[in-house]
């Protein structure tokens, strides 16, 4: 069953049980009121015989009368009617003589309550005991039958109106359901519209901040991130192949060359060693396009443990000078915090460590005298800063942010260092996946300097 429908009937099941125990209530409130009051008659009745019969009651006499029972199944006979009876509960009154006799239990009930109502066959009777003239005491019973036409009515009324109110409940059920739904089934048409290759179209998240507008608002933003995903796919496929296309002709066209005619063995050493370049650097480029690829892909399979950063930015150190022989690292620790946890970060060691060794490979690289130096600031809250300073040539504002794209190069450097434009993305998605901010600036006395804010 469709949403609406499970709704409207929901609130059918509701509504009607709310209508009828209102409807109920009513007609049980009207029938008590018309039964007291139907008693209040009987009473008043009572009471009137009591002043004007009672006072002559030695004159008004009857003789005991006899009542014939009416045959079994047939409609009862009896009638309203009022008796008095003496205290030997004999009858010495009745306004109708066949009248049927009080049972002699509830004239008891009247006598030791001295006001009694009781049900008798199908009359409701009223019981009073009184004092007669000579001071002996009576019991006078009013009886009569209830008219059922007005509760019967009412009844009637009620149940029409219960099942009118049911038929007006499911209009307006289904009517209301629709249009709180409305908003849904938008998202919906609007859903069904989107295609893969146009992920740029939004929802329209509407003018009320409700569920169905926070709905929209997260589908939109689930939405870009399939759209960054996608673009980020398109953009590594496509660089991918042109990054691992160009080496490989590279290689091909010196391999042509180099075969063409019979060459010296230094010819042919030069050869094999610049191919051998290409190799280490298609391979280079290979290591690194995996690792970015584990970090875009599956972010979440990446585990993060305690990890000291004061050790880890040793290591990387370490690591710098085996793979830059060259490296010259400087590394100054201010404000160290008394207690050693201070220090310690949620990281992956050897990912982080890549991080920190790409930075300062390329401060090496880019540094006439191959220098980097590092100046590391511990704060006890956890917001450690990092500085990474070189002095290269600097990175001008306009590739401040450019810098970090996969595979961006700048064009100063295209010719004159060697370089796989992925070194700096791979750095930025890691740091992203350990919450450090990463920002460039310049140095006065010229270079860069990367500064790494922990959080
Ligand atoms: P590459 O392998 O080309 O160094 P990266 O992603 O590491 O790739 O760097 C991207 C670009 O950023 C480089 O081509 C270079 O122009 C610039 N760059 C990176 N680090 C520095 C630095 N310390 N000084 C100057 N330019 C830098």
């Amino acid at each position: 069953m469709q949403i609406r429908g499970r709704l409207t009937l929901l609130f059918l099941t509701l509504a009607s049980g709310i209508l009828a125990a209102v409807l109920f209530t009513v007609f049980w409130m009207f029938r008590q009121n018309m039964t007291e009051a139907f008693y209040l008659g009987l009473a008043s009745k009572a009471e009137v015989t009591i002043k004007t019969v009672l006072p002559e009651i030695e004159k008004v006499q009857q003789s005991e009368p006899a009542w014939i029972a009416p045959e079994e199944n047939s409609i009862l006979p009896y009638q309203d009617n009022i008796s008095i009876f003496n205290s030997n509960y004999e009858r010495v009154f009745s306004v109708h003589n066949e009248a049927v006799p009080v049972p002699a239990n509830d004239l008891a009930n009247i006598y030791t309550r001295s006001r009694y109502k009781f049900d008798h066959f199908n009359l409701c009777a009223f019981g009073m005991s009184a004092t007669g003239p000579d001071g002996s005491a009576y019991i006078v019973v009013a009886e009569g039958s209830m008219d059922p036409t007005a509760t019967t009515r009412l009844r009637n009324v009620l149940i029409i109106s219960f099942f009118l109110g049911i038929i007006l409940m499911s209009a307006t059920g289904w009517y209301y359901s629709g249009k709180a739904l409305e908003p849904v089934s938008a998202i919906i048409r609007e859903v069904e519209h989107i295609q893969p290759s146009d992920l740029s179209r939004r929802l329209q998240p509407g003018k009320n901040q409700d569920e169905i507008g926070k709905l929209a608002v997260t589908f939109n933003l689930l939405l870009e991130r399939v759209e960054r995903a996608f673009m980020m796919q398109k953009m590594f496929v496509s660089n991918v192949s042109h990054e691992l296309k160009n080496p490989l002709t590279v290689i091909r066209s010196q391999l042509d060359v180099a075969l063409q005619r019979e060459r010296s063995a230094s010819e042919y050493k030069n050869a094999l060693e610049s191919v051998l370049d290409d190799i280490r650097n298609l391979s280079e480029t290979e290591q690194r396009l995996l690792h970015l690829a584990r970090v875009y892909t599956s972010p979440q399979s990446i585990e993060l443990s305690d990890t000291r950063l004061d050790e880890l930015i040793w290591q990387a150190v370490d690591q710098l000078h085996k793979q830059f022989p060259g490296a010259r690292a400087t590394v100054h620790f201010s404000e160290m915090p008394e207690n050693g946890e201070d220090l310690e970060i949620q990281a992956n060691e050897p990912l982080l460590r890549m991080a920190l060794v790409n930075i300062m490979n390329n401060a090496c690289k880019y540094s006439p005298d191959n220098q980097v130096a590092l100046n590391a600031l511990f704060s006890p809250n956890g917001r450690h800063v990092l500085e990474i300073a070189d002095n290269g040539p600097g990175i001008p504002d306009e590739e401040k942010l450019l810098v970090f794209e996969p595979f961006y190069r700048s064009p100063r450097h295209l010719l004159s260092v060697r370089g796989t434009g992925i070194g700096l993305s791979l750095v930025k998605s890691i740091l992203d996946l350990h919450n450090i901010a990463i920002r460039i600036e310049d140095r006065v006395e010229g270079g860069s300097v990367f500064i790494l804010s922990f959080n």
